[in-house]
């Protein structure tokens, strides 16, 4: 271990390992193991954008280096999505800049953004590459509470008056993973005035904006008057369009923010492969009409478990997007016990929520990346659950 930093020792392991080895050893045993633990879509990429794909791989013009900051075509077709989608101004050349995904840009925006030391409020629960980012950056990580009792909104008065001054950074995410809550209008309010007040930089992970259902349009944290002062935003073709193999995603907002994590990346990687920024160029100009299909079948799935947990008396509130069930574990249970005996005694996998943070204790995710007819056995398997109510 010799030759290991202190600062990759000193990761947390990831929670889903213990799952993934117990997993493997079930599976040994001929167990039928469903795995519900992973956001990670199972829908196919839609046909026009790999065929762009292979139409650009066909011009040698783009075997080259992109420009550090992404290819032209890319960039601007993300400012027109703003443009068309939330009415945001864009410019492509200073706004806007091309990541490998936005877990690429989450870890490295922080490395462009705090010194060591620095304090960064994120989400708890949470996605946890940003604590994992943070930790790698030399910063310290402070819980922002997300209120169960008010739709996953942010706790900001539990923010002391100490941690608020030295905060440098702050992330929100909605619509959420784990809790699959929306952002109400007025929590992005709230938080760029929080912002505003202690001087700190917002980045929004908006990795399912087009991950909704029905009618329901989430915003952009970008419309908020005044955000660019404030603001960057983070986007991903990954769950809109099922892309998480291709890595490609941007982020969008404050200039000096994103020169500044250009410089950081240009010293980094030398961006994504142009074929892939033109593929993703093409559906971000789409009509979406791939994304609402995909929507709609994500809806179906969550309406069928949903109904299912219900008859359980397992309580999950109702989505209005993303990929995930937030579903309250029966009373006297533990995230992690529960989970545990659900993989034991029905062969399935679910993410407890302290695998988010402290406050996603009571509650496991589930997953709804599985085609229905498996879904249909899921229920079956819960139906003989004994659940404690
Ligand atoms: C999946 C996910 C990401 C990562 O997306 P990539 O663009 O594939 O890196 C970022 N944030 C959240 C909240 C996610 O769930």
């Amino acid at each position: 271990m010799v030759f290991v930093s202190e600062k990759v020792k000193n990761l947390p392991p990831y929670l889903f390992s213990q799952f993934q080895q117990r997993k493997e050893q079930l599976k040994q045993k001929g167990v039928d193991v469903i795995d519900l633990g992973i956001g990670s879509p199972d829908l196919p990429t839609p046909s026009f954008v790999y065929e762009e794909l292979k139409e650009q791989v066909n011009n040698p013009q783009n075997h080259r280096y992109s420009p550090y900051s992404g290819c032209d075509e890319f960039k601007q077709a993300v400012a027109s999505f703003y443009a068309k989608r939330y009415q945001v101004t864009l410019d492509p050349n200073t706004e806007v800049l091309t990541l490998i995904g936005s877990k690429e840009g989450i870890a490295n925006l922080i490395q462009a953004v705090i010194n060591p030391m620095d304090k960064v409020l994120v989400p708890d629960p949470g996605y946890p590459a940003y604590r994992k980012g943070v930790h790698l950056a030399g910063g310290v990580s402070v819980s922002l509470p997300l209120d169960a009792n008010n739709q996953y909104a942010p706790l900001f008065d539990q923010i002391s008056e100490q941690d608020a001054i030295a905060a440098k950074l702050m992330f929100l995410n909605y619509p959420n993973n784990p809790t699959a809550a929306y952002g109400e209008w007025g929590t992005y309010l709230e938080a760029v005035s929080f912002c505003r007040r202690y001087n700190i930089l917002l980045a929004h992970d908006a990795a399912y904006d087009l991950v909704t259902f029905g009618n329901y349009k989430a915003p952009s944290a970008l419309q908020i008057p005044g955000a660019k002062d404030y603001v960057v935003e983070l986007g991903s073709l990954s769950k809109s369009f099922n892309m998480t193999g291709w890595r490609i995603g941007y982020i969008v907002g404050n200039k000096e923010v994103i020169a500044a994590l250009a410089t950081l990346k240009s010293n980094i990687d030398t961006c994504q492969f142009m074929p892939i920024q033109k593929a993703a160029a093409k559906a971000l100009q789409s009509d979406l009409t791939a994304v609402k299909e995909n929507n709609l079948i994500y809806e179906q799935r969550m309406e069928k478990l949903h109904t299912a947990l219900g008859k359980l008396g397992l309580h999950a509130e109702k989505p209005k997007g993303t990929l995930y069930l937030w579903v309250q574990v029966p009373r006297e249970e533990s995230s992690l016990t529960f989970a545990n005996r659900l993989l034991e005694e029905t062969g399935i996998i679910v993410t407890p929520g302290t695998a988010f943070g402290a406050n996603g204790e009571g509650f496991i995710r589930i997953s709804l990346s599985t085609h229905a007819e498996r879904l249909d056995e899921v229920v079956r398997r819960l139906s003989k659950l004994d659940v404690k109510r």
